[in-house]
């Protein structure tokens, strides 16, 4: 079999934790297998990197940024391959450009557009280990790229389906996928499979355990995609898989928890046609990735309108609402919310859902501010106080740890 294998952050944030991802893929190429791992930088690192970055410059150019950001899981990559070499195994790590990822030019969140992988191809026919820097890649015009935070899931799955990898093997430090966030609620339970959707949305709303642009792209390209620690390597993870692959399809899979959210208020917004198509057309334009919308009914020819986006993009959205000053009296910005979301594709096919997460908050006593539901999800804004305790009692209210 040919397995791309992906180590994150913490499994690769000391020497010592190298050396336990070197035993893993000796184990793993003893018997019998192809091996491409894909490498994160040590834990930590890439945030250290983004702070010596802000002591020079508020905002640091996109570019340098990359440069900056992909020396990161360089550094992982060679430091596992001599770990390798030195063991009787021959090892060759590859930076994103070397293993043939390439991206468009939005730097810092780049796409990636194609993969050319005859260099690992190349190097696996020879035997070789191979190990690849994620997170990166490189544009057309042959500048380095980055792609996004927590963008080495997506160089995993992107590579395992661009070479046709049997199976794409994500190693972090929890065992698999569970029915919400175990550091928070001890009394998650690990799922055995989970669908490719609901999946992409508790990644999307939170559950930062997969990147959700590579739960994406799994889907899109059909990839095995398994959960698994580095730490319990012999404890078999969770399966993201198709839905019709799942027989029992549970009416709740599970809670995700979104800190990183701002909800924007914009009060007396003047009531006329096409003022909300200007709004959010230019956030667009910005690149700002609104998500929850709420309009309220116009009064003397005013209404206010209130919309989250992620903390990240606070700058940004403060510039691109400047042009609307004189079409509205007052903008806040409350930083002191997040997202709490409940996700499973059996709602699709049941009533009372929505009631029992609302049921849940008012038993506690917490204040939904915005809510919004899709076919498989139903999110809401709270106080950033009640996160923790909105997770467990939304995890409670659907029996998950059962
Ligand atoms: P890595 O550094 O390996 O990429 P991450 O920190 O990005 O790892 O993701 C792993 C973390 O995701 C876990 O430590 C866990 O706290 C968190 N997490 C959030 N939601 C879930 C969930 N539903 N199941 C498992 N882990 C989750
Ligand atoms: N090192 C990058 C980050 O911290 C990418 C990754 O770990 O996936 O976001
Ligand atoms: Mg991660």
């Amino acid at each position: 079999m040919l397995k791309v294998l992906k180590f994150g952050g913490t499994s690769v944030g000391t020497l010592d934790r190298i050396q336990n991802v070197a035993e893993i893929i000796k184990k793993i190429k003893n018997d019998g297998h192809d091996v491409i791992a894909v490498v994160s930088a040590m834990s930590g690192e890439t945030n250290k990197l983004i702070e010596y970055a802000h002591t020079f410059a508020k905002k640091p150019t996109s570019h340098e940024l990359d440069m900056l950001l992909s020396s990161g899981e360089r550094v992982t990559s060679a430091l596992l391959s001599i770990a390798l070499n030195e063991q009787g195994y021959i090892a060759t790590s590859m930076s994103g450009r070397e293993a043939g990822i390439v991206t468009d030019n939005s730097h810092t969140k780049a796409r990636i557009e194609h993969i050319d992988t005859k260099n690992m191809t190349y190097a696996i026919k020879e035997g070789k280990v191979v190990i690849v820097a994620g997170f990166q890649g490189v544009t057309k015009d042959g500048r380095i790229s980055t792609l996004g935070r927590g963008g080495s899931d997506l160089t995993a799955v992107a590579i395992a389906g661009a070479i046709k990898a049997d199976v794409c093997e994500i190693y972090t430090d929890v065992d698999g996928i569970y029915t919400t966030d175990p550091r928070i609620e001890p009394k998650a339970k690990k799922l055995d499979m989970i669908s490719y959707d609901e999946m992409l949305e508790l990644a999307s709303l939170g559950a930062k355990v997969l990147q959700n642009r590579s739960v994406e792209m799994a889907k899109k390209l059909n990839v095995n995609l398994v959960s698994r620690s580095s730490f319990t390597p012999e404890v078999e993870g969770t399966l993201i898989t198709k839905e019709e692959n799942i027989m029992e399809k549970p009416l709740v899979s599970g809670i995700a928890l979104d800190r990183n959210q701002i909800r924007v208020g914009m009060y007396k917004v003047r009531d006329i046609p096409g003022i909300a198509a200007t709004i959010f057309t230019a956030l667009a334009s910005a690149d700002i990735n609104v998500d929850m919308i709420v309009q309220t009914v116009a009064v003397d020819g005013r209404t206010d309108l209130d919309f989250t986006i992620p903390t990240d993009d606070l700058e940004t959205c403060e510039g691109v609402m400047k042009i609307f000053e004189e079409d509205v009296e007052n903008i806040d910005y409350n930083e002191d919310v997040c997202k709490v979301s409940v996700v499973g594709v059996g709602m699709k096919s049941h009533t009372g859902v929505a009631a029992k997460a609302f049921s849940a908050m008012a038993k506690e006593n917490i204040n939904i501010r915005i809510i919004s539901t899709s076919e498989i999800k139903i999110s809401m804004i709270i106080s950033q106080k009640y996160a923790e305790l909105a997770v467990r009692s939304l995890h409670d209210a659907y029996n998950l740890d059962k």
